[in-house]
């Protein structure tokens, strides 16, 4: 496989063509980033953590009979993965009320969500990704009826085996985000799951060992998310 021109660079990665149309490599960087980017440091190890614990995690997925993009385990810091046309809207589920939907709704952080919430975000920073429904997806032409209806079902049927993956680590699965992609007609998860795009709770204290720590300057982000790491099996050099 051989790496060629960089394709696009995200806030955390970056994505590079390969000499293969079907496939991109992506290199998982230490940036950090929260507020669309306003926000910013980098962490030392944070892209080997994310790209090993992302690997771990779409395996698990791919597993349970969840299709995603995730190919291969390149190095510390890259992975193969099928090149996707991506929907440009974020799927979030909630077990447990925090971020946004206490500040949206004024319900207090850690409510029992039961049962979980559904949301849909438009991946867009310049407008904040703004929450967005079934009908603006199909108006605009971000995705079919029919993929809307895909997405959901996949972003339930993940809750279903990660919420327990975690549970039996110690840790609450409070909510995550995901994106989806066309390749070749079939709805696939893409991008990533790592402690940046979703909250887990320690299942005891409730101690927050995700991106939370940095938004909200807690300190301690890599030695949180080295522990979640290690809790679930994940291996770290
Ligand atoms: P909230 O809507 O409460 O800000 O976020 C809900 C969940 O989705 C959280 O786990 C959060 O980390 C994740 N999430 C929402 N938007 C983004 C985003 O733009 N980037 C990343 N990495 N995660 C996001």
């Amino acid at each position: 496989m051989e790496k060629r021109d960089e394709l696009y660079a995200g806030k955390a990665k970056s994505v590079y063509l390969t000499d293969d149309p079907d496939k991109l490599i992506l290199h998982f960087r230490d940036d950090t980033s929260a507020f669309d980017g306003e926000k910013m440091e980098q962490l030392a190890r944070k892209g080997m953590i994310n790209n090993r614990f992302n690997a771990f995690i779409m395996t698990k997925l791919e597993e349970a009979g969840i299709p995603t993009h995730f190919e291969a385990l390149l190095s510390d810091n890259e992975a193969l993965v099928k090149n996707m046309e991506m929907i440009p809207v974020e799927c979030v589920v909630r077990n447990i009320a925090a971020g946004s939907i206490c500040r949206r709704l004024g319900v207090e952080e850690g409510l029992d969500l039961n049962p979980p919430t559904f949301e849909f975000f438009l991946k867009n920073d310049a407008l904040h990704d703004p929450m967005i429904n079934e009908s603006h997806i199909e108006t605009f032409g971000w995705a079919t009826a029919e993929q809307v209806a895909k997405m959901k079902t996949l972003t339930f049927k993940v809750n279903d085996v990660l919420k327990k993956l975690f549970l039996d680590a110690g840790m609450l699965l409070v909510d995550y985000k995901l994106e989806f992609g066309v390749f070749h007609g079939e709805v696939v998860l893409g991008d990533e799951f790592s402690p940046d795009g979703c909250r887990i709770w320690d299942a005891e204290t409730r101690k927050k060992l995700d991106k939370d720590r940095f938004r909200q300057g807690l300190g301690g982000v890599i030695e949180a998310y080295e522990e979640v790491a290690r809790r679930l099996g994940v291996e770290l050099p």
